[in-house]
């Protein structure tokens, strides 16, 4: 990811407060992370580098390689995955929380998610406190601003703002971070992860005229960027191969 806009590689400082049991799966993929003891109410404190990806420009940079590459991109809305034929012999489902209806699939389901945005009062790092019974805490700092968060709420569609759910987010971030203390507000976000029971789907079936190929990718939850390039590589196997 080095070079592409809106990719940064942060250090980030992860407090547990679950028994630490040893570096975790995913210790490989960071290259570089350390366990330290850490102080009550936590049990030990990961420090490691991550990659974090400021969401617009990246977006725009993907869009930029599928023109590159030939791509055409048209926007309309479907009411039914079979329109897509009209378009192209294999059609990619990869329509996010709106599969559940699309695809039919009862398993699809929203997580809501509520972040609040503050100016960035100069921090680098990403501190996350996952555990806290209070509700899932991190701090993301980015070049203009810091999200913080957070909440995981399975089955709630509401997307309406919820000033007391702002408010406690932004205590618990301050007692996390106390830098972050006189950091004005620039606003808040609230956000439905497409979330499947029993996982993503990325799967393809006939479908449409002759020859046609339907492959779902949907049901990525809380963890759609984290997945994205190796899902892609799968999507982009079961549309050439079948
Ligand atoms: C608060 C919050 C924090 C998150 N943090 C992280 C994180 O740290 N790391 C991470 O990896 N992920 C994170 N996620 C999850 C991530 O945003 C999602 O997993 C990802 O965006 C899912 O991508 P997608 O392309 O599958 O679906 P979407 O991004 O939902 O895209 C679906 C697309 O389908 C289109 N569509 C739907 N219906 C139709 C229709 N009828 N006709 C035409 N088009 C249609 C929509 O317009 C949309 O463009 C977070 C999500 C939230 C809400």
């Amino acid at each position: 990811g080095a070079g592409v806009p809106g990719v940064v590689a942060r250090p980030t400082r992860m407090l547990l407060r679950h028994r630490y049991g040893g570096p975790p799966w995913w210790a490989a993929a960071t290259g570089d992370l350390v366990a330290e003891p850490a102080a009550p109410p936590y049990t030990a404190t990961l420090r490691f580098t991550a990659p974090t990806v400021e969401m617009t420009p990246y977006l725009g940079w993907l869009a930029e390689r599928v023109e590159a590459g030939g791509g055409r991109v048209l926007r309309r809305r479907l009411r039914h995955l079979a329109e897509a034929f009209d378009t192209a012999p294999t059609v990619v489902n990869a329509t996010g929380l709106a599969a559940g209806r699309l695809a039919a699939d009862p398993a699809v389901h929203p997580v809501r998610g509520h972040l609040v945005l503050v100016a960035n009062p100069g921090l680098t790092t990403s501190v996350r406190d996952e555990d806290d019974p209070a509700g899932i805490t991190y701090v993301h700092p980015r070049r203009h601003d810091v999200v913080l968060g957070g909440t995981y709420q399975p089955g709630v569609w509401d997307t309406g703002p919820d000033p007391q759910t702002a408010a406690a987010i932004r205590r618990r971030c301050v007692t996390l971070v106390p830098e972050l203390a006189d950091a004005p507000v620039l606003g808040e976000r609230i956000g439905l992860r497409p979330a499947r029971h029993g996982g993503p789907r990325v799967a393809a079936e006939p479908a449409g005229p002759a020859g046609g190929r339907l492959v779902h990718a949907y049901g990525h939850g809380g963890a759609g960027v984290t997945l994205s390039w190796g899902c892609a590589a799968e999507v982009a196997r079961l549309a050439l191969e079948g």
